[in-house]
């Protein structure tokens, strides 16, 4: 016992005298600041005309200013994530809302969620049919009722008694999306040709996602998706799993994801990059970096993330060629991006 007591107490200084790491809560938060993407995939320029890339850079364009101008009156984040997603929503050229791809039965069944990093309050709506903007369907489970998710027909119900906009099924159809579909359903082998997607002509996930500070210091996440082309029936993937495809926390950060859903939902991708920031030393971007470029890789998934901590630092992270994505945090001063370089 004797020899053992100064390695003891060599042991007891060491550990105590470790630094714990500095919750970035209580650092002073950094400047409204927001960050999207619009699905991640083999966007070569290639196979990209500078009619449809403009418009990309347009709809982004229009997402951030949408949100961004949320943040400058004062608003919350959460609102400027709906603001954002909204727009991508309402855009045919993103894999969510209208535009969404259709599954094996030739429905489109999307998938939402979103987070409050101040209160890890979240909300989630998957296969709902007739939900205009699945993101405000999220955000009503979230705040007007008990549960964190709701599918299906309930989620439709729901929605329509909290007065959501609703509209017929054939509302979410587009014309490129439909035949992507039948092209799927061929080569019903081929998983890759079930990702072919009509705007590129090449391989996406086109989902969408925003990752909000607000002047109060708040983050919120939140992504919304039409899945993957010609999933099953009832199949739901990443993006309305709270852990997976969104997450959010002002001690550590905010995570949209896009990419193979399965693959993140089995690496719990955004919760992970929240816990590595969390409880290492690793920044942001490391944080992000890991998973995306290391263990989704390693599993056999494909995609990315966009993550915002409380400092504003921002980290716009994917294995693929492209994802398109930008950022805002001065006025009129967005910036939009869809390839590697
Ligand atoms: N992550 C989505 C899903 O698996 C697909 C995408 O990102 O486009 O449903």
């Amino acid at each position: 016992m004797r020899i053992f007591l100064p390695f003891l107490l060599l042991f007891a200084v060491i550990a105590c005298s470790e630094k714990p790491k500095k919750s970035p809560a209580v650092l002073a938060p950094g400047p409204i600041t927001l960050v999207i993407h619009g699905g991640a995939g083999t966007i070569k320029r290639e196979n990209m005309t500078p009619e449809k890339e403009k418009a990309y850079h347009a709809a982004l364009n229009q997402a951030l200013d949408s949100g961004y101008s949320v943040l400058e009156r004062g608003g919350k984040s959460l609102e400027a994530v709906i603001a954002a997603i909204k727009v991508m929503e309402n855009s045919p050229l993103f894999n969510a809302g209208k535009g969404a791809v259709f599954n094996s039965e030739g429905k489109n069944e999307l998938d939402a969620s979103i987070m409050d990093g101040s209160n890890l309050m979240a909300g989630a709506v998957a296969g709902v049919t007739t939900v205009k903007n699945p993101i405000t369907a999220a955000y009503a489970v979230m705040t007007q009722s008990e549960h964190v998710m709701m599918i299906g027909d309930g989620a439709e119900k729901f929605a329509r008694e909290q007065n959501l906009e609703t509209v017929d099924p054939s509302y979410f159809f587009d014309s490129l999306r439909y035949n992507q579909w039948i092209k799927a359903k061929e080569a019903d082998t081929d998983h890759a040709a079930h990702l072919i997607d009509p705007y590129i002509k090449d391989k996406k996930f086109g989902t969408v996602g925003a990752v909000a500070l607000d002047q109060y210091g708040n983050i919120a996440a939140g992504t919304s998706t039409g899945g993957m082309t010609n999933k099953k029936y009832g199949r739901v993937g990443d993006a309305p799993i709270i852990g997976a495809g969104t997450y959010a926390d002002n001690a550590s950060c905010g995570v949209s994801a896009t990419g193979w859903g399965e693959f993140f939902i089995r690496l719990a991708v955004a919760h992970d990059i929240s816990s590595l920031v969390k409880y290492t030393d690793l920044s942001l971007d490391q944080a992000a970096d890991s998973v995306v470029m290391k263990k989704v890789p390693k599993l056999g998934g494909d995609g990315g993330v966009i993550a915002l901590d409380r400092q504003g630092n921002i980290s716009m992270t994917f294995n693929t060629s492209g994802m398109y994505r930008g950022y805002i945090k001065k006025k009129g001063e967005g910036k939009t991006f869809i390839y590697r370089d």
